[in-house]
């Protein structure tokens, strides 16, 4: 039914027009049978990358995937567009398993997902010899190094693929690779002799935001409110058992939140994740265990209500908003208490040393991230060696930050950490230098230190705020036993030394509902007229309808961009709906009467 011309698939199957950055000459490269390294950030439009070769090319195309719980849904998309597409996994019975496999001997499969597990065994192998190949696509491939946290020592082992198939194009894709974690999948899946494709990094849809943690609770309930009525959402917590409350609280306020995390029933998780999937309006509330390979394409915010545990995984977590390309929005809070827990969890973790050193450093980059006073989208980007100008599409964009000269602040705090015996948390610090009148600090004799009470300038908020910055500067350190102590390292004795001038960002006080919400672009649907949203939420009821009659989440049919390209364009027939973007010829023949008929009694209704 595929016609061999990439240009012609993009239109006829995708409905798209063009294609978008490298995705043609990613395309070509493959097509001409040579191997590619892809690092495009998620949304970026990398799965079409090696869907269309795989369509082009004689054989089938087969995809590594890491997880088998979400390779139905990867198929579904497809088979939405009119792809012939299986999974072979462990989750499957034997007999679908051996109908997948007479279907890839016939040569009657365009794409089959796999697990590295399934692919690395003796008969799978087997098969393979006896079927046509049209490539190999190895999806996440990140999970190939060691570095990231996703890794999966299966995934070192596809280097055979290189060796049994020499001749079948290998193609790598990943959203999320620094540069050692790249070498390793370029070395273990053999693509030296291929060519490395880095798209930019940047994800100009998603705004950045990042707080302190007061009020934190009540915070992103009003953010939810005012910016997310009834959006879907993920919310990461650190612990589970903060996800449990989380999502209680959450639910007591009126709000569709599921909890996942590792210590649930499995069953009790996929069935949340597979609402998350298919309903709209529903907020996951989990630990960073939910994600990998989520690809519902309208998550429009993720919130952490903790720091995570380096800037990768920061821009892994906040890129699962957004894939559709509209506005969506990240928020982020943190502590000095979140930084003492991940660095007692770096310790005691079982890495050697040169990695832990690694790991601490890495935290100290997303700290630099959350205090900065520049454009939060310039420090991402140049933490991966892109570039960007000032994005106006950030917090500190919107609200630049004043900074004053606090030498004399850090001086006292520095000097208070050190005198109270480098042992102590910022709550403690903060009452010895306002001079508190408190039984602890008497019973320790800190009342009579030098530093007592000579911080009265400041309020307990502000002296936070300067911890908070002191840590993210590296002059101090949390302690690795988790109690959020603090003592001071190398370059802080340094600075006391030397007196060198510190600027920090001025404390404000957080004024609720103050960034984004008048300004354009902020909600997602902005559409012209109320009429245009209207029509929208009509299309958005049939889609959601449609999705539960066939049991498949509702963006698999049409994503929510195609939908305001409904409502805004009218198209009036089925040629004005075949070039509403994202509309190809099967979608058209299964939904596009569906959707037509809506739009053309809405007109009729408006005239
Ligand atoms: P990734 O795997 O890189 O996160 P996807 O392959 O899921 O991204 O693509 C993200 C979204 O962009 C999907 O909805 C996809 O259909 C859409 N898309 C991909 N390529 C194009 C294109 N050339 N034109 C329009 N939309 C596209
Ligand atoms: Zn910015």
């Amino acid at each position: 039914m595929h016609s061999n011309n990439a240009k012609q698939i993009l239109q006829q199957t995708y409905g798209y027009d063009d294609f978008r950055g490298e995705q043609e000459s990613i395309i070509n490269h493959v097509i001409a049978g040579k191997n590619a390294f892809v690092l495009m950030p998620t949304g970026g439009g990398k799965s079409l990358c090696y869907q269309i070769p795989a369509l082009c090319l004689p054989g089938v195309g087969v995809i590594v995937s890491p997880l088998i719980a979400l390779m139905q849904n990867q198929i579904t998309a497809v088979q939405e567009l009119g792809i012939s597409a299986a999974a072979i996994n462990s989750s499957m019975s034997g007999e679908e398993v051996y109908r997948a496999k007479q279907a890839m001997r016939s040569g009657d499969l365009d794409l089959v997902y796999v697990s590295p597990e399934r692919l690395l065994m003796p008969d799978f192998i087997e098969l393979l010899n006896d079927c046509q190949i049209a490539l190999f696509a190895i999806d996440e491939a990140h999970c190939v190094s060691q570095w990231g946290h996703d890794f999966r020592p299966e995934y070192q082992q596809l280097s055979f693929l290189a060796e049994q198939f020499p001749s079948v194009p290998r193609i790598a894709l990943t959203a999320t690779a620094d540069n050692a974690t790249r070498e390793d999948i370029v070395n273990h899946l053999q693509l030296n002799q291929g060519k490395t494709f880095v798209a930019g990094f940047d994800r100009p849809n998603i705004f950045y935001q990042i707080s302190d943690i007061t009020g934190a609770k009540q915070n992103l309930l009003s953010f939810m409110n005012m910016q997310h009525n009834n959006d879907s959402g993920i919310v990461y917590c650190l612990s589970r058992r903060k996800v449990e409350d989380m999502a209680t609280w959450l639910s007591g306020q009126g709000k569709t939140a599921l909890p996942y995390h590792a210590g649930m029933p499995s069953s009790q998780r996929a069935k949340n994740q597979d609402r998350f999937l298919k309903e709209e309006s529903i907020i996951m509330v989990a630990t960073i265990a939910f994600g990998m390979g989520i690809d519902k394409s309208n998550v429009r915010f993720v919130a952490h209500m903790n720091i995570p545990k380096n800037i990768e995984a920061y821009y892994q977590e906040t890129g699962r908003a957004g894939r559709d390309g509209l506005p969506a929005n990240t928020w982020m809070v943190y502590s000095v208490g979140d930084v003492a827990m991940q660095r007692h969890f770096i310790e005691s973790g079982d890495s050697p040393d040169a990695i832990k050193r690694v790991e601490h450093q890495k935290l100290n980059a997303l700290l630099g991230l959350c205090e900065t006073t520049r454009c939060r989208r310039q420090v991402l980007l140049e933490y991966f060696g892109d570039a960007c100008k000032p994005c106006n599409n950030c917090d500190t964009c919107i609200n630049t930050p004043s900074v004053f000269n606090a030498t004399v602040a850090a001086q006292k705090a520095l000097s208070c950490v050190y005198r109270t015996g480098q042992r102590f948390g910022i709550a403690y610090l903060i009452e010895v230098l306002l001079g508190k009148d408190s039984p602890r600090i008497r019973q320790f004799g800190h009342d009579d230190l030098s530093t007592f009470g000579i911080g009265v300038e400041f309020n307990k908020a502000e002296w936070q705020s300067v911890f908070r910055q002191l840590v993210a500067h590296n002059l101090l350190i949390v302690d690795i036993t988790g109690h959020g102590g603090l003592s001071i390292t190398t370059q802080g004795r340094l600075f006391l030394k030397e007196k060198t001038e510190l600027l920090l960002r001025e404390y404000k006080k957080p004024e609720r509902k103050k960034v984004r919400e008048s300004k354009p672009g902020n909600k997602t649907t902005q559409l012209n007229s109320e009429a245009d949203q209207e029509l929208f939420d009509q299309l958005r009821s049939k889609r959601f309808e449609l999705a539960k009659t066939l049991n498949i989440p509702p963006y698999v049919i049409f994503h929510d961009s195609t939908l305001l390209a409904m409502a805004t364009g009218k198209p009036a027939n089925e040629d004005d709906m075949l070039a509403i973007s994202g509309v190809g010829q099967v979608k058209m023949q299964r939904y596009g009467l569906d959707f037509l008929e809506i739009i053309q009694s809405d007109n009729l209704n408006s005239h």
